[in-house]
């Protein structure tokens, strides 16, 4: 089977797995795993900020993120689709009570106009106090434009709001842009990263930002019982994979569009590549059928709407996978007629 669900699939290479096994171990609760300290030390300087919190997946982040900026009844925007609204349980509304307020749109980005109409009166006594704004960088496979960000944070600092930059794959729209991660997550108060998605690692993510945001994150880790103890063994793969994985996103980026382009001409089909992903729009409603399909030709993908198929590259992919995808999907689309 050719595994193109996610990102997240990967298993850590012979070198990861090495560093894993050798990597030095401490209580991490009392602050003392250096490989931990290590990888939050490297993080901080990779995204320019002050201070980085290793957390056991992105969800944690993103959820740490919203409890340090908005509290009971404070009101969260986010895109309908974002992972933090869409794919976390209503986590948000569990754990901080914060009212989530939904935009659309493909962009990922939320307009002008929309922001401006949402910001007006939020001082009425009617209106629940607009806390934060969450971005997702890359969103969908999307890269955000950098001066689209910058727009967004602008305007949130300006009417005493932060942003949240859900940065699960920002290391591919630094890569895509030919930006390092910091640039790519310019005006963003806090950041999320994930080093089990394209970087390859087993476990785990991490929150960045000002000193005082991570030291509440910190507690409110522990207070959610993420508090792990000599965790650096999971660590020294997130650790090899932002000191050894970031730079050869570009190859899945290329692949991506070697599938794309592999794809284009199948009747019923309409691929387009973004950073690591190829979405291949079908005939209405036939995503499912379309998925059943290509996983019977030997060929794992993931349909996340009803004319929507998702296939993600990753480091366990090379160009002959890509090749034999392709024509597997060739085949199978061929003999569905
Ligand atoms: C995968 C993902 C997350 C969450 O990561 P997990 O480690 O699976 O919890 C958050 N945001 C986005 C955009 C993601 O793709």
């Amino acid at each position: 089977m050719i595994d193109l669900r996610s990102d997240t699939v990967t298993r850590p290479t012979p070198g990861m797995r090495r560093a894993m096994a050798d990597a030095e171990v401490g209580d991490d609760v009392f602050g003392e795993d250096p490989t931990v300290r290590a990888l939050e030390e490297e993080t901080t300087a990779a995204l320019g900020r002050q201070a980085a919190l290793y957390v056991p997946s992105g969800h944690m982040s993103n959820q740490l993120a919203v409890f340090v900026s908005a509290g009971t009844g404070d009101e969260v925007w986010a895109h309908e689709r974002s992972h933090v609204v869409a794919n976390e349980q209503g986590a948000l509304s569990v754990l901080s009570r914060v009212l989530p307020r939904t935009f659309g749109g493909e962009s990922g980005a939320p307009d002008q106009e929309l922001l401006e109409d949402w910001a007006r009166g939020a001082d009425d006594v009617h209106r629940a106090r607009p806390r934060l704004v969450c971005l997702e960088n890359t969103f969908t496979g999307r890269v955000v434009p950098i001066a689209e960000q910058r727009r967004v944070a602008d305007f949130a600092h300006a009417h005493g709001m932060r942003l949240h930059l859900d940065g699960a794959r920002l290391w591919n729209a630094a890569v895509a842009l030919g930006i390092t991660p910091e640039r790519a997550a310019e005006g963003a108060d806090t950041v999320s990263v994930c080093f089990s998605k394209g970087l390859g690692a087993p476990v785990g993510s991490a929150l960045v930002g000002d000193a005082d945001s991570i030291a509440r994150a910190r507690r409110a880790r522990k207070m959610l019982g993420g508090g792990m103890r000599q965790a650096g063994i999971i660590a020294a793969g997130a650790l090899y994979a932002l000191r050894h994985n970031v730079g050869r996103l570009a190859a899945d980026h290329a692949r991506a569009e070697r599938l794309a382009a592999g794809l284009a001409g199948l009747p019923g089909l309409d691929a387009t590549a973004r950073t690591n992903m190829v979405l291949v729009t079908t005939e209405p409603g036939a995503a499912e059928r379309r998925v059943a399909e290509f996983r019977d030709a030997g060929v794992a993908a993931f349909a996340p709407g009803p004319d929507l198929v998702r296939m993600v590259v990753h480091l366990g992919i090379d160009d002959a996978d890509v090749d034999e995808a392709v024509l597997r999907i060739g085949k199978a689309v061929r003999a569905a007629g």
